[in-house]
């Protein structure tokens, strides 16, 4: 970030403008909007800074300007002169106004027009009725903290109300309507109050790290979240979602070994349940998948907290997707078995009976796999490939047999998560040469925007 974005409160205070014109004009008018007393002083003198919250330099002689930034500087006032970022201790962004709400946009001086276009685009997707929607709010928000007194349920009723009902009906242009829904969903809110309130924890699929692989409804979540409690196989790019300010635990800091026994996670979530905050327990892949997302719903429930669950694209199906390999295919496999390489008690004839094998945690368990896989009987030549990273842009292929996998896997495989895949759908798939990264012929490039 290049700068630190703030809203200064000006009502009631005096700002300065050094110069004028047309262009001390335009500065003048949003300062007044915001509720600063506006003086314009031509000829600087120190002494018009006295009392003043902002100083503004437009359309004055070069020294003047020298001297305000010099002088508002030394007194701590920010200060701008209109395009002299040197002679600037803030800059003004650009702005889409729907009072109450204010959205500004800037690039930090690197790109001014590239603002400017994301504000003509925001301006078309925050209608003017959002400026209405929040100045219902405002009006009726002495009387919902006084009916609705404890936090949580008054966010609740808020975030139903102007996410739902209430804002469907302003947008419409309906906004008697929208008031009187207001008001019913406060009574309705208050009706409630006498039910024990119960936390929520949403189980969010991360899937496999890139952000575009995110499902909306995790989009939407991660942007609400008060906490997010995460694990180590969540992408950076997903973490980068979320809502700035929301809080990040990581309970996976230095691997798998090293990461919080499940039971603190476990108690770690009722905990924060408990306290009303909004939690986002996110997940590498899908929660239910080998992610003992089980187990933290169990918990929660057991403890009385609602629990959501929001699927993510496991890994191996983003694995499968981006190295081309077609999961099932009528001519090839018509099952598609999840597994785990972790568990010591595999039922070895069955797996070798499946169309297609996905093997979680398989990588450290490949000897394992392949004897017990072949010993059951499955042909030694059936093809299978490892895929570390998959969904990511860093994905990597090593495609084999069994055996030759097991001889070759310990000098391929790097640091990232690594999936295992047996069946005759893996010959099907893209051509890649052994830790190749993989396009499949033909196809389109990989999407790299993570
Ligand atoms: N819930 C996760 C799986 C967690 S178990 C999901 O649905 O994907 C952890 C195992 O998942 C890893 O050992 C690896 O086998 C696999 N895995 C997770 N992410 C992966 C990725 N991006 N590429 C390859 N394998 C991955």
């Amino acid at each position: 970030m290049r700068s630190f974005p703030i809203f200064l409160e000006l009502s009631g205070r005096r700002a300065l403008i050094v110069g004028g014109g047309e262009v001390g004009d335009r500065k003048a008018e949003p300062l007044r909007k915001a509720g600063a007393a506006v003086d314009f002083c031509t000829g600087f003198d120190p002494v018009c800074l006295r009392g003043c919250s902002i100083a503004v330099g437009a359309g004055a002689p070069e020294d003047q300007l020298q001297a305000v930034f010099a002088e508002a500087t030394r007194l701590g006032i920010p200060v701008n002169c209109v395009d002299r970022p040197e002679l600037c201790s803030f800059i003004t962004p650009a702005i889409v106004d729907r009072d109450p709400l204010t959205i500004a946009i800037s690039s930090g001086g690197a790109a001014p027009v590239l603002a400017r276009l994301l504000r003509a685009r925001i301006e078309s997707l925050v209608a003017p009725a959002y400026g209405r929607l929040g100045a219902l709010a405002d009006a009726f928000k002495a009387e919902t903290r006084r009916r609705l007194p404890d936090v949580l349920r008054r966010r609740r009723m808020l975030e139903r109300a102007l996410g739902g009902r209430v804002a469907e009906l302003m947008l419409a242009g309906q906004d008697e309507t929208a008031r009187a829904a207001y008001a019913e969903a406060l009574d309705a809110a208050e009706g409630e109050a006498d039910t024990p309130e119960r936390g929520i924890v949403h189980l969010v699929g991360a899937g496999p790290g890139a952000a575009d692989l995110l499902t909306l409804r995790a989009l939407r979540l991660l942007g609400e979240a008060d906490v997010i409690v995460h694990d180590r196989l969540v992408g950076a790019p997903v973490l980068e979602a979320a809502r700035r300010d929301a809080e990040r635990i990581d309970v996976g800091k230095s691997g798998p070994r090293h990461s919080l026994p499940q039971d603190e996670i476990n108690a770690l979530l009722v905990r924060l349940g408990r306290e009303g905050r909004k939690v986002v327990r996110l997940k590498g892949g899908d929660p239910f998948v080998f992610g003992r997302g089980g187990e933290e719903a169990e918990a929660l429930r057991a403890a009385g907290i609602t629990v959501e669950v929001v699927p993510g694209v496991t890994a191996a199906l983003a694995c499968a997707a981006q190295a081309g390999i077609p999961l099932t295919h009528r001519d090839a496999s018509q099952s598609l078995t999840f597994v785990t390489g972790h568990t010591a008690d595999l039922d070895w004839p069955t797996l070798a009976r499946s169309g297609t094998l996905a093997v979680y945690m398989g990588l450290s368990a490949l000897p394992r796999l392949r004897d017990g896989l072949l010993g059951a009987g499955l042909d030694p030549t059936t093809p299978a490939a490892l895929v570390e990273n998959g969904g990511r842009d860093t994905q990597r292929l090593l495609r084999g047999t069994l055996d030759s996998l097991v001889a070759d896997a310990p000098g391929w495989a790097e640091a990232g998560p690594v999936l295992l895949l047996v069946g005759a759908v893996v010959a099907r798939g893209a051509k890649g040469g052994q830790g190749s990264a993989l396009d499949p012929p033909g196809a389109a490039p990989l999407d790299r925007r993570t």
